[in-house]
C-alpha cells in the first residue's frame, strides 16, 4: 500500500481504476522523490479503450464538422482557463520552468485554434460533367480509432499535436502518455468532458511497452502517431505497419546550428543559451551542437563559457529558476556518464555541470549547463543524443563543411543558421538535408497551421505531425463519381466508355 495518488486511465467518460497491479512511481525531478504513482495499464484495460472508442466512432463520424468543431472551441477556452493548472502540473512531473510550462500550454493551445476550422479543409473537390451526365468529387472521411503515444518532454502539448486534429476529423482516440508525467493527460480528459465531448471520443490508459503493444497489435485500431526516441519510433513504425496500420512516428534528433563568421555575436549567443539549455536540453528541437565558422568559435566560446556558467539552476517553480533539473535520476546518471566520455575521448570541457548541488533541494535531478569546445564527429557525445543540458562546439573552416557534417547525421529534425548574408542563408537552406530550417531562428518549431517534421531518422512514415498534414494523416481520400438515370438513358455499355 501506498499513500501517494494513483493516476489511473480515462476510459468512456470516466476515470477507470485499473486491474493489472502493475505500478510505476512518478517523480517530482526537483525534489527528487516521488509525488504520485501511476497505474501501467494491461491489454484487457487496452482493450476497453479501444472498444469504447469504436462504440463512440459512428455517431462522432456522423456529427457535423462544424458541431464537432463547436466542442473543441469550448475545450479551447477551458485550456486558457486552467493553463496555470496544466502548467502546475508540469512542472511538478517534468521540472520545467513555471514559465516554460506555460509557454508549453500556449503552444498546446494553438493546435486546438487550428483544429477547431478544421472544417474548412475537409472540403473536396467537385468536377461537374467530367463525362455526360456524370459528376465527380472528392472527400476525406476520419479513419476510426486512432492511438497516440507520447513521450515525456511535453505532456502537455505532444498529445495536441494529435487528438484536437483527429477528433475534429471525426475520429476518436486513445491517448497512451508518458509514464513519467501522466497528469496532464487526465486534466485534457476532464475539461474534453467539460466542453461537452461524447463519452468514448477521447481515452487514455496509461501504461508502459505493455500497454504500447497491446495498441500496436489491436485489430481496430487505425492509426498510431508517435513521438518519442529514434530506436522506439524505429519499433513503433514497423510494428504498426505489419499490423497494417497508418503510422507516423517522430523520433530523436541532434539539432545544429550553424554561426558563421558575420554573424550578429550577442544574437547567436542569446538564441544559443535559450535553444541549448532551456528545459533543460529536453526538447527535440533543442540545439545540442553549434558548428561555428572560421573564427566565430573563438567568439563563441568566451560568452558562452560566462553565461552557461552563470545559469540560474533550481526548481522550476522558484521565480529566478531560468533551469530546472532533468526528468528521472537515471537521466542525470546517464547525461553525466556522457560528460566524462567526452573529457575521455578529447573534448575541451569549458563549463562541467556535473555534481551540482541546489540548497534545499540536495536530491533533486539537476545538471548543470555544460560546455564543451573542439568536439568531432566520431564522439560519442557527438553521436548520441544526450537529451540534457551539455552543448557540443565543433570548428568547420566553411559552410561547405558544415553542411557536409550535418548531413552526414543520421538525425534531421531541426536546424539554424545564423548569418548576415542572404546568398549564404539561401544556401544553406536549399542544401541542407533536415526538415525545419531557422535562419536566425533557433528553434525553427513550425506554427499549427503548418506541419511539424523532421528528415533521415527523426521521422519514420509519410506524414508530418499537425496542421495540413495532420488532416491528411487523419483521413481517407474517397473519390466518387455520380450519374442519374434520365428519361434518355443510352441503355447498356459493354466496352470500356470514352469520351463523346
Ligand atoms: P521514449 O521513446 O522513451 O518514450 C516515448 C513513449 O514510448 C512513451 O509513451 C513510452 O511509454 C513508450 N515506450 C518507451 N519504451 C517503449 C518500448 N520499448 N516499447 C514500446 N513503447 C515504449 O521517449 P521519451 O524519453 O519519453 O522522450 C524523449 C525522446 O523523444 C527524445 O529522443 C526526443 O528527441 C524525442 N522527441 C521527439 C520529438 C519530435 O517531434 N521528433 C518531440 C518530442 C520528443
Amino acid at each position: 500500500m501506498t499513500d501517494l495518488d494513483t493516476i489511473t486511465h480515462y476510459i468512456n467518460g470516466a476515470k477507470a481504476d485499473t486491474t493489472s497491479g502493475r505500478y510505476a512511481d512518478v517523480y517530482n525531478p526537483a525534489i527528487g522523490e516521488p509525488c504520485a504513482r501511476v497505474a501501467l495499464g494491461t491489454p484487457e484495460e487496452v482493450n476497453a479503450a479501444v472498444a469504447a472508442a469504436a462504440a463512440a466512432f459512428p455517431s462522432w463520424a456522423a456529427t457535423p464538422a462544424l458541431t464537432r468543431a463547436r466542442v473543441l472551441f469550448k475545450y479551447l477556452q477551458l485550456c486558457q482557463e486552467h493553463t496555470d493548472e496544466f502548467a502546475a502540473m508540469l512542472t511538478r512531473e517534468h521540472g520545467k520552468t513555471f514559465d516554460d510550462a506555460k509557454g508549453e500550454v500556449a503552444r498546446g493551445i494553438e493546435m486546438v485554434e487550428f483544429a477547431v476550422g478544421i472544417p474548412q479543409m475537409m472540403k473536396g473537390e467537385f468536377t461537374d460533367q467530367i463525362a455526360r451526365g456524370i459528376d465527380a468529387w472528392s472527400m476525406r472521411q476520419p479513419l476510426g480509432v486512432v492511438a497516440g503515444i507520447t513521450p515525456f518532454n511535453f505532456p502537455v502539448m505532444v498529445p495536441m499535436w494529435m487528438f484536437p486534429v483527429a477528433i475534429a476529423c471525426g475520429n476518436t482516440f486513445v491517448l497512451k502518455p508518458s509514464e513519467r508525467d501522466p497528469s496532464p493527460s487526465l486534466l485534457h480528459a476532464r475539461l474534453l468532458e467539460q466542453a461537452g465531448l461524447p463519452k468514448g471520443v477521447f481515452n487514455v490508459v496509461q501504461g508502459d511497452k505493455v500497454t504500447v503493444d497491446a495498441l500496436l497489435d489491436h485489430r481496430e485500431v487505425q492509426a498510431i502517431s508517435f513521438v518519442g526516441s529514434t530506436p522506439i519510433a524505429e519499433y513503433i513504425y514497423a510494428r504498426g505497419t505489419a499490423s497494417g496500420k497508418r503510422v507516423q512516428a517522430l523520433g530523436g534528433a541532434k539539432n545544429h546550428m550553424v554561426v558563421m563568421p558575420d554573424a550578429d555575436m550577442q544574437m547567436a549567443v542569446d538564441a544559443l543559451m535559450g535553444a541549448a539549455f532551456g528545459s533543460a536540453g529536453e526538447r527535440c528541437m533543442a540545439i545540442s551542437v553549434v558548428v561555428a565558422v572560421g573564427d566565430a568559435g573563438d567568439k563563441l566560446a568566451d560568452a558562452l563559457a560566462k553565461r552557461t556558467a552563470a545559469l540560474k539552476i533550481g526548481d522550476g517553480m522558484a521565480s529566478d529558476s531560468e533551469m530546472g533539473p532533468v526528468v528521472t535520476s537515471a537521466a542525470k546518471q546517464r547525461i553525466e556518464k556522457l560528460i566524462g566520455e567526452g573529457v575521455e575521448q578529447g573534448a575541451t570541457l569549458l563549463v562541467d555541470g556535473r555534481g551540482i548541488k541546489v540548497p534545499g533541494r540536495e536530491n533533486g535531478f539537476f545538471v548543470g549547463g555544460t560546455l564543451f569546445d573542439h568536439v568531432t564527429d566520431d564522439m560519442t557525445i557527438y553521436k548520441e543524443e544526450i537529451f540534457g543540458p551539455v552543448l557540443c562546439m565543433m570548428r568547420a573552416p566553411d559552410v561547405a563543411t558544415a553542411v557536409e557534417l550535418i548531413n552526414a547525421n543520421e538525425y534531421g529534425n531541426g536546424v539554424a543558421i545564423f548569418t548576415r548574408d542572404g546568398g549564404t542563408a539561401r544556401e544553406f537552406v536549399r542544401q541542407i538535408q533536415v526538415g525545419m530550417v531557422g535562419v536566425n531562428v533557433p528553434l525553427p518549431v513550425p506554427m499549427a497551421f503548418n506541419s511539424f517534421g523532421g528528415w533521415k531518422r527523426s521521422l519514420f512514415g509519410d506524414h508530418h505531425a499537425y496542421g495540413p498534414e495532420g488532416v491528411r494523416f487523419y483521413t481517407r481520400h474517397k473519390a466518387v463519381m455520380q450519374r442519374w438515370p434520365n428519361t434518355a438513358s443510352a441503355g447498356a455499355e459493354f466496352s470500356f466508355p470514352q469520351m463523346k
